[in-house]
C-alpha cells in the first residue's frame, strides 16, 4: 500500500494507513457520531475540486475525523478550519496535519459553535470561504440549515451526504423527492449532485448510499419574499399531508369553515389550481402564494 499516483507520503487516505493510525492511538469508531472515514484518494480529489479552492480562499470543514479530507483541503486553500466534536481525534489530527500549518482544528459541536465569530476570527485573510465536508449523516439537515440560515458569507458548500437526501435537495417540482427540504435549500443555493459514491470508499461502510452535492450559494435568495418566516410556514403547511391538495393543507392551517371559499379564490387569483398538490408548486409560486395569503390574513384580521 505505497502511496498511489498523486498521493503524498503523509496522506492518510488508504485503508492500510487509516487502520494503522487508529490502532496506534487505540481509537474505536463511534457510530453515534456518524464516523465513516474516507479512504479513497479519488473521491477526496473530486470533493476538493468541486469546491473551486485556491490559496486566496478558505475552507471550513465539519468533522475532520483523522484528517483525510483536511490534508487535501490544506494543499489547495489558504486557510482551513476544521470543527471536530470528538476529543479523542485531536491528537491524531495533530499528527496527520503536522505538515500543514494553514490547517487549524477547533474542538466543538458545529451546531453550538458561534460561526459568525469563528469567521471573523479565522477567515479575515481570505477572499471567500466554502464549506467542504464528509458530513456526519445523523445531523446533515440541521448543519446545512444552520449554515444557510445564518447567512454566512459562503461561496460553495460541497458535502458528502446520504444519496437520498442529496436527491431531495436537488429535486425539481413534480416528483416525490421534491418537498420542503428542496425548497429551503434552493431558496439559498443552486444545487448540483456532483457524484454518487459507493459504500466501499468508507471505513466502516455506511449502510446507505452516498452522494457529493455542491450547493452554490446565491448572492440573493431565489425569490424575493417580504416575510421569510411566513413564506417557510406556508410552504411547510402545503406538505403536511403530501397526498392532500394545496387547498386542503392550507385550509387546515389558516382558514375556518366560513372563510374557506376565500382560499379557493385566492389560489385561483394566484394562478394555482386548488386541486394541485404541494409537490407541484415551484418556488416562485410559493413566493406569490405567501404574499397573497399574508395580505389576505392582514385584511381579514383588521376586518374582524
Ligand atoms: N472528514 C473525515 C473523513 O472524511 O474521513 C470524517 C468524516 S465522518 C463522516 C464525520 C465526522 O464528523 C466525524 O469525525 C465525527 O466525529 C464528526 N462529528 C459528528 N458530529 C459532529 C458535530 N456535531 N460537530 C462537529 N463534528 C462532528
Amino acid at each position: 500500500n505505497e502511496p498511489g499516483y498523486g498521493q503524498a507520503s503523509e496522506d492518510i487516505a488508504s485503508p492500510k494507513r487509516t487502520k494503522e493510525l487508529m490502532q496506534k492511538y487505540g481509537f474505536v469508531l463511534k457510530k453515534s457520531l456518524g464516523q465513516n472515514f474516507l479512504i479513497d484518494q479519488n473521491v477526496l480529489h473530486n470533493i476538493v475540486s468541486a469546491a473551486e479552492l485556491d490559496e486566496t480562499k478558505g475552507a471550513l470543514e465539519i468533522g475532520p475525523g483523522i484528517g483525510a479530507l483536511t490534508q487535501q483541503l490544506a494543499k489547495r486553500a489558504g486557510k482551513v478550519v476544521a470543527v471536530e466534536i470528538d476529543q479523542r481525534l485531536l491528537p491524531m489530527l495533530e499528527e496527520t496535519l503536522a505538515p500543514y500549518p494553514q490547517a487549524e482544528v477547533v474542538h466543538g459541536d458545529v451546531l453550538k459553535v458561534d460561526l459568525q465569530a469563528l469567521f471573523k476570527d479565522k477567515f479575515q485573510d481570505v477572499s471567500k470561504v466554502s464549506v467542504v465536508a464528509n458530513l456526519p449523516y445523523y445531523v446533515t439537515t440541521p448543519i446545512l440549515m444552520k449554515l444557510l440560515e445564518e447567512r454566512l458569507p459562503l461561496e460553495n458548500i460541497v458535502v458528502m451526504i446520504q444519496k437520498e437526501v442529496a436527491e431531495r435537495m436537488a429535486a425539481k417540482p413534480g416528483g416525490k423527492e421534491y418537498g420542503s427540504l428542496s425548497i429551503a435549500v434552493q431558496y439559498y443555493c443552486e444545487p448540483e449532485v456532483v457524484a454518487i459514491v459507493p459504500q466501499t470508499v468508507f471505513i466502516p461502510q455506511p449502510n446507505v448510499d452516498s452522494a457529493v452535492i455542491k450547493l452554490k450559494v446565491r448572492e440573493k435568495p431565489a425569490v424575493e419574499v417580504e416575510d421569510e418566516a411566513f413564506f417557510f410556514d406556508v410552504m411547510q403547511a402545503s406538505f403536511v399531508q403530501r397526498r392532500k391538495t394545496i387547498y386542503n393543507n392550507l385550509a387546515a392551517k389558516y382558514f375556518d369553515k366560513e372563510s374557506k371559499p376565500d382560499l379557493e379564490r385566492l389560489l385561483l387569483d394566484a394562478g394555482i389550481a386548488p386541486s394541485r398538490r404541494g409537490e407541484t408548486l415551484s418556488i416562485e409560486e410559493y413566493a406569490k402564494l405567501s404574499h397573497r395569503l399574508a395580505d389576505y390574513l392582514k385584511t381579514a384580521r383588521t376586518a374582524k
